[in-house]
Parts: structure tokens; C-alpha cells; sequence
């Protein structure tokens, strides 16, 4: 059964202990799908340099890849199988290398937790290559794109807006104009043009600085386009601390 695309907005770690609306909305829209043979997480937490890699242990475990966050957040787990066999295959068109000892990051976790909460569907991580440029996530995604059709389900997981040093600490008003301008933008090309045409003309976006100070949050998304082409539907959207967005899209 041919699986939908997904790019997952993770949000701050907290959410796997309070998912609130994101997490319900995570829950319902799994409950939509047809069970997944697999999943493929392509975290903003995981840059490699040179080749990607792929985890392939057999139980890849989880690591609590953040500081200064409540103790209860640090007992949570995921224990979920993985595939040494299909990271191996998938491995292949993406020449990606092998990795038995990677566990999963919470990119991956916190969403997953929310996705599918019995933990009995295989996962498989891969790796943003570095470097990289748009062209060549694209084409990534494109080698994926048939693996959809074997039921495995694939999520990019990041964030659309994502600068940590212009968040609005004193609470949750609206969105900075730089950072639902840049959104705006992002949603309007994503409706019309074809990934390459949206990957081109990304560099002239509106705020692009601002939005997208490092390009690791963002990046998953080109992977999500590459397999899954134009024409996202929204899943999820909220705007926490005046400019991080919490959107999560799919492509059927
Ligand atoms: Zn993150």
C-alpha cells in the first residue's frame, strides 16, 4: 500500500511529554493510514559528513539528544524495531553507508511517539549529507520516491521557521511578519511550482535569512519534495513563541 509523504514540525523535546494539539493531530492523522510496512525519518539532528548514512541495527534505541530539560523527558523511550534489511536496500540508490550504532534522535522519537505510540513498526533513520545543496536533497528524495510504494512510510522532520535566537519568551502572540512572510511564501510556491522550480527561486525568498539562519531544520523538507513532489495539504499549524512554526504537512 503506497504510504503518504510527511514533513513533521518537532518542536521543542517537551512535546513528547505534553504533545498537546501537535501531538492529537499527530495521533489522528496516523490513525487515517494504512499501517506502514516501515518508517524512514530524515532528521534535522542528524548531518553527516560526505555519504548519508542509514541506521540498521536490528533495535536502534533512542539517544536524549538535548540539555536542560526536565528529568521525566530523559526516561522516555522508544522501543521500536529496525530493519537491517531495508536500511540496507534503501541504502543502495541513495549510496548511503551502513550505521549499527546510531540510535534514533528525538527528531525522530518525540514525533514517532506520538505517530505510532505502540513502538512496533520498524524505523529507519537517514542522514543529511554535508555538504549539501537543494538539488542534491531533491534528488534524494527522488531515489526514495519507490519505497512509498512498498509501504514505507517517509517523514521529514524539522521545522519551516526555526531560529532559536529571535524567539518571543514573554508568551505565544502572534507570529514576527519576517517569520509567517517567509511561511506565506514557502506555502504559495509549494501550491504551484514543481520542486525544482520551488528550489530555485528559495534563495530569494522573503526573510530567508531570518527564518532559516542554518538550514538543517529546513532541509528534511527538500527531501519530502523530492519524493513526494508539489502540492502539500497541511496537517497540522500553530505558531509557538512569535516565530517557531509548528506546521506539518503531507502529500498524499
Ligand atoms: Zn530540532
Amino acid at each position: 500500500m503506497r504510504q503518504p509523504v510527511l514533513f513533521l514540525a518537532h518542536g521543542a523535546p517537551t512535546l513528547a511529554l505534553d504533545g498537546g494539539a501537535w501531538g492529537r493531530a499527530l495521533r489522528q492523522f496516523a490513525q487515517s493510514l494504512a499501517r506502514p510496512a516501515a518508517v524512514l525519518v530524515v532528521s534535522a539532528h542528524w548531518e553527516t559528513r560526505g555519504a548519508p548514512r542509514i541506521t540498521s541495527a536490528a533495535r536502534p534505541g533512542v539517544i536524549h539528544d538535548f540539555g536542560g530539560f526536565p528529568e521525566a523527558l530523559y526516561q522516555l523511550d522508544y522501543p521500536c524495531p529496525g530493519d537491517p534489511l531495508l536500511a540496507a536496500r534503501i541504502g543502495k540508490p541513495v549510496c548511503a553507508d551502513l550505521d549499527g550504532e546510531r540510535p534514533l534522535d528525538h527528531g525522530a522519537w518525540v514525533p514517532l511517539r506520538w505517530l505510532f505510540p505502540d513502538a512496533e513498526i520498524p524505523v529507519l533513520q537517514l542522514s543529511l549529507p554535508r555538504p549539501r545543496d537543494a538539488a542534491a536533497l531533491l534528488r534524494l528524495g527522488e531515489a526514495l520516491r519507490p519505497f512509498r510504494d512498498e509501504g514505507v512510510l517517509l517523514v521529514g522532520s524539522g521545522g519551516l521557521v526555526h531560529n532559536l535566537g529571535r524567539l518571543d519568551w514573554s508568551g505565544e502572540g502572534p507570529p514576527a511578519a519576517w517569520a509567517s512572510g517567509f511561511e506565506d511564501w514557502v506555502l504559495d510556491r509549494l501550491a504551484s511550482g514543481s520542486p525544482g522550480e520551488f528550489a530555485a527561486a528559495l534563495p530569494a525568498a522573503p526573510h530567508l535569512s531570518d527564518a532559516v539562519p542554518t538550514s538543517e531544520h529546513f532541509d528534511p523538507l527538500l527531501v519530502c519534495l523530492g519524493a513526494a513532489g508539489s502540492g502539500p495539504s497541511t496537517l497540522f499549524a500553530v505558531w509557538q513563541m512569535g516565530s517557531l512554526s509548528l506546521r506539518c504537512l503531507h502529500w498524499p
